[in-house]
């Protein structure tokens, strides 16, 4: 079983997606300037079309380049397909990197687990999430699990990955709430906890602890996180419940599986993200 020992997250040029900048901006000068975690950074590489064509349609990845909004949430912007691209190639290399018995968290925006096969929503472009697993499998991993901690359901990840085999995928959310869906298990390996908008913190943790020992009931051998930080209780978006130790808790019971694991991060959008981001880090890094 691989040990972790080091703390590298992949982070690399700043994308500027709407109001996600300043969190990540703020998240790079906290991890920059603190001395308890190793860290090592890494620039994302390149990514072929291929393994992004395993999760998304060749229609999908040509609009990406058609200067037209994809809905509301999701504005076109110059370049957006490359920057997409970037948050694909750190995942991958995420995965890699996990591979090799690293401790690595990719940092990059744009995210991914609402996108679509077909479609780009709620900020996200193309499933980085999804891609990386369907790559995982593609070379080798026999059982790998997806846990997805964002207070939105990743219906694009669910719907990318439903009924594969050798894949599951765990999700904790809120519900009602964007994007409407996650409320029953769908397929054989897509199992949704959701939780009720007002719900005590309490609740909400036992919820994701459920979510996880179900994970580990299906024994992975690799898990991928999406990790979101909007189900914080001072997050603007929605009315998640946690408190900053629920992500220190999140990264140390993730860790405690004992599996090659990697981490991607999904949403959060409060001033306190990078204290959240660095609680969860130093979690997974049993600091
Ligand atoms: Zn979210």
């Amino acid at each position: 079983m691989s040990k972790f020992f080091i703390n590298r997250p992949i982070v690399a040029i700043v994308i500027a997606i709407l109001m996600t900048m300043c969190g990540i901006v703020a998240t790079l000068e906290l991890l920059r300037n603190q001395t308890e975690l190793p860290v090592t950074w890494a620039a994302p590489g390149r990514v072929d079309d291929a393994p992004i064509l395993r999760a998304h349609s060749p229609e999908h990845l040509a609009r990406l380049n058609e200067p037209e909004d994809f809905d509301a949430d999701t504005p076109f912007y110059e370049n957006i397909g490359a920057y997409a691209r970037a948050s694909v190639a750190a995942a991958l290399d995420a995965l890699k990197a996990a591979r090799a018995g690293e401790n690595v968290s990719s940092l990059m925006r744009p995210p991914g687990h609402h996108a679509m096969r077909d479609r780009a929503m709620g900020f996200c472009y193309l499933n980085n999430i999804a891609i990386a697993v369907l790559e995982a499998a593609a070379s080798g991993a026999k059982r790998v699990a997806v846990y997805d901690f964002d207070v939105h359901h990743g219906n694009g990840t669910e719907a990318i990955l439903v009924d594969r085999p050798g894949v599951a995928f765990f999700s904790t959310h809120l519900y009602p709430c964007y994007p409407g869906t996650g409320t029953a298990n769908v397929g054989k390996n897509c199992f949704n906890y959701p939780v009720e908008p007002g719900e005590p913190r309490e609740t909400y943790r036992a919820t994701l602890a459920r979510a996880l020992d179900d994970l580990k009931k299906f024994r992975p051998d690799l898990v991928a996180v999406s990790a979101g930080f909007d189900a914080y209780a001072r997050d603007p978006l929605v009315q998640g419940a946690l408190v900053l130790e629920d992500y220190y808790w999140l990264g140390q019971s993730l860790r405690a599986l004992d599996v090659p694991m990697f981490s991607l991060l999904e949403g959060g959008y409060s001033r306190e993200l990078p204290e959240l981001i660095f609680a969860y880090l130093k979690g997974v890094e049993g600091k």
